[in-house]
């Protein structure tokens, strides 16, 4: 016989699933070793520790941190708001061609040059 194993969702442990039992704390079936309370959770990692910021950081340091990631990611389009208007102004870093970006219809998807694929603006919030 080869009974039917299933994953413990506390601790990824593959368990006949006839032995899983339904925790009263965690809400959920568990294996015999979750069940005791022997296993580890997996999700039970000690807390992120975050990392010491140099003297003299501000919000608006992290702000610009963010912004500059933000832009790491987006290094294929380059995006400028045309004022007075909801579109931005859209240049493709692969051809340069420039083009009008619709943010809230995500239109047009891709370059209309080359067809470089436009990535999902993030910073639209800055809009
Ligand atoms: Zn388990
Ligand atoms: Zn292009």
């Amino acid at each position: 016989m080869n009974p039917v194993k299933a994953q413990c969702k506390r601790c990824g442990n593959f368990v006949p699933s006839d032995q899983f039992r339904l925790h009263f704390e965690y809400r959920q079936m568990v294996c015999p070793g979750c069940f005791k309370g022997k296993a580890v959770a997996k999700d039970e990692k000690p807390k992120k520790v975050e990392p010491p910021r140099p003297p003299g950081w501000d919000a608006d340091d992290d702000y610009l941190e963010k912004m500059s990631r933000l832009k790491k990611q987006e290094q294929n389009v380059q995006f400028k708001k045309i004022p007075g208007t909801d579109q931005v102004q859209c240049t493709c870093m692969k051809c340069k061609y420039q083009f009008k970006y619709d943010p809230f219809r995500k239109r047009p998807r891709v370059c209309p040059y080359c067809s470089e694929e436009i990535p999902q603006m993030k910073t639209f919030s800055m809009l």
